[in-house]
């Protein structure tokens, strides 16, 4: 069942098997093809949502290339000489790369490789655990800049993982584009996954480029988030202890 599609696709897998094996599909590109793949096993590819199941190798710097095409023609109408302005002449494909390699890139890859360790000992570490990271991000309302600090706590339970790989995590969840409401969830849901703690407190404060620079343009807007999960959100005691321990942080570097 070779048809002419596939013919004319030589250069990447992914292509190839969204043509064959489902009928009926014309795209001409890549993201055409993995929006396909996506749309028929009811995969949601919202913008905060990881797609990198559905990436092999080599297709992002495709992706890249149809994405630098697709922001010529905003740029085209939007009426910006991209011939002769020196300054604009790269920018759709620096535009491309930004988005798939940096701002939107916690979307096509993989999860970090958070390795963990047994905390299973007689002396085992039973206390709680409160990690600061800092967080870049952006809405998808507006593709602006949020940026801000998440306090992760957590207790520990019978895996431990390095103290680096919760803010990888974090930042990994956060390099999408976002609702701070949703990314809260989402690094508490990931920091359990990774942990296998039922006993999770995530605590974000950021500011949020789609009120300062347009909008309402409030220049100093803060918003907080706090999802509590276990004993976060059952036992006070420990939920004041993880608030007391933010304010410490705070007081020691404050953002
Ligand atoms: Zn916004």
């Amino acid at each position: 069942m070779t048809n002419k599609l596939v013919q004319e696709a030589p250069y990447h897998p992914g292509y190839e098997d969204a043509v064959m094996n489902d009928k009926g599909y014309e795209g001409a590109n890549l993201a055409d093809a993995i929006r396909f793949k996506m749309k028929r096993d009811k995969k949601r590819f919202w913008a905060g949502d990881n797609i990198s199941d559905y990436l092999h190798e080599g297709d992002k710097e495709i992706l890249i290339n149809e994405a630098t095409e697709a922001f010529e023609k905003v740029l085209d109408t939007l009426l910006i000489d991209r011939e002769t302005d020196p300054n604009s002449k790269g920018t759709a494909r620096r535009l491309a790369k930004m988005y798939f390699n940096e701002i939107m890139r916690g979307r096509y890859d993989p999860a970090p490789d958070a390795t963990a360790f047994p905390n299973d000992s007689q002396d085992r570490y039973e206390g709680m655990l409160v990690v600061r990271s800092e967080l870049r991000s952006m809405c998808s309302h507006h593709h602006q800049p949020v940026s801000g600090v998440a306090y992760i706590g957590i207790i520990a339970a019978n895996k431990l993982i390095g103290l680096s790989k919760y803010t990888r995590i974090a930042q990994w969840c956060a390099r999408r584009g976002t609702l701070q409401e949703e990314l809260c969830n989402d690094i508490a849901r990931e920091i359990m996954k990774a942990t296998d703690s039922k006993n999770v407190g995530v605590y974000i404060q950021a500011t949020h480029g789609c009120c300062e620079n347009r909008g309402i343009m409030a220049h100093s807007s803060l918003t907080q988030t706090t999802v509590l999960k276990g004993v976060f959100q059952t036992d006070p005691a420990t939920k004041k202890e993880f608030m007391d321990n933010i304010k410490l942080q705070q007081e020691f570097a404050p953002r």
